[in-house]
């Protein structure tokens, strides 16, 4: 037996004996692979589960998705972070129905070819639901063959990409690709972790250059990783005795979702920028909470503050009033959970 062929024996033998019983995991079914490989990338399987069970729940099929609404998509997607999946998943949905009769081609290079599918998802799609051998390359699988292989280059860079990506079709077996491939992203999540890897765990240790040399903790290498940027925010939670005001963003990041009005300034000058911008007259209504998001690149670090308006006010151009019942029909993203908390117990309370 050839090297590749012994470490994808001794794998899948270790998946056989280790997988993770997950909902998406045994059955043969393109649509179910593409939603929890979409749900799954940046986010942890526990939290994906619920998601996805309700996700399959509400649109059982391609078809159903493909004739479902953005607004209830993003809704299912509320919390799961990334919403530009949601959207793209929608789109995809569309373009299948449309160009392929509602069923996922099995061709990775058509599969790539759809709206949210890049080559990792087309991998993912074309191995685990239709047997094909190719590899779904992504972080998990990089930092598990850097460490296998003994890559100490920068992966960035375009050749040492291209010679991992080289390793990855190589160690696909053409019997069981599928499940060959989620037993590499397992042993990526569970065991070849980032930072001090589970090696004792390991099946692939009698292979495992970085094993040997004792210093997997260091790999893969990712020199020069830019500081994400810090905007600073008030959001302001206007209550009217009975309503809130609300905004859907236009902006590219969280596009579609439901805020509350971001001003960038100190809670003290809230109510006169309100003023000056939104033609709001409000006046604090309580004490400011502090509340942080991360995103990959950038982090809001806000204070949701409780303001009355008044007197009554008509809505500026793109928000919009809304009611307790109202509110809880829209999506929010997880950075407006502090602020959509204090709006429920705004909401809760009788005008005085
Ligand atoms: Fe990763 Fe350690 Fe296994 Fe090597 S032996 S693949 S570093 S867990």
């Amino acid at each position: 037996m050839n090297l590749y062929r012994e470490i994808s024996s001794a794998l899948l033998d270790w998946y056989d004996r280790c997988a993770r019983d997950l909902p998406w995991r045994g059955i043969h079914d393109s649509y179910r692979t593409w939603i929890s490989e979409i749900m799954l990338q940046q986010t942890r399987v526990e939290t994906v589960i619920p998601y996805y069970k309700r996700f399959l729940a509400r649109f059982p099929s391609l078809s159903d998705l493909a004739a479902g609404d953005e607004a209830d998509v993003l809704k299912l997607w509320e919390g799961l972070g990334y919403y530009s999946r949601a959207r793209n998943l929608l789109k995809g949905a569309r373009q299948v129905a449309e160009e392929y009769g509602g069923k996922l081609p099995m061709d990775p290079t058509l599969l790539a070819k759809i709206s949210g599918i890049g080559p990792y998802t087309a991998g993912a799609i074309a191995s685990i639901a239709y047997d094909i051998p190719v590899p779904a390359v992504d972080g998990n699988v990089l930092r598990v063959y850097s460490r296998l292989f003994g890559i100490r280059e920068n992966i960035r860079q375009p050749a040492v990409r291209s010679k991992l990506d080289e390793l990855a079709v190589s160690l696909v077996p053409e019997d069981r690709p599928g499940d060959y491939n989620q037993a590499v992203m397992d042993l990526g999540a569970t065991v070849c972790v980032p930072g001090t890897p589970d090696c004792e765990r390991c099946p692939l240790s009698a292979f495992c250059s970085a094993f040997e040399q004792g210093d997997a903790a260091d790999l893969p290498l990712i020199p020069g990783k830019a500081a994400p940027k810090v905007i600073r925010w008030t959001v302001a939670v206007i209550w009217d005795g009975k309503r809130t005001l609300v905004r859907q963003r236009t902006e590219s990041l969280l596009q579609g979702l439901w805020c509350f009005p971001m001003l960038e300034c100190s809670p003290e000058e809230a109510p006169a920028m309100l003023t000056h911008k939104l033609r709001l007259s409000t006046e604090p209504f309580g004490n400011p909470v502090h509340a942080r998001h991360v995103f990959t690149h950038l982090i809001w670090e806000m204070d949701v503050l409780p303001l009355k308006s008044v007197n009554g006010m008509k809505a500026p151009a793109g928000y919009r009033w809304v009611s307790k019942d109202e509110l809880e029909k829209l999506a929010f993203p997880a950075a407006m959970n502090v602020a959509l908390r204090t709006a429920k117990e705004l909401l809760r309370q009788e005008e005085p």
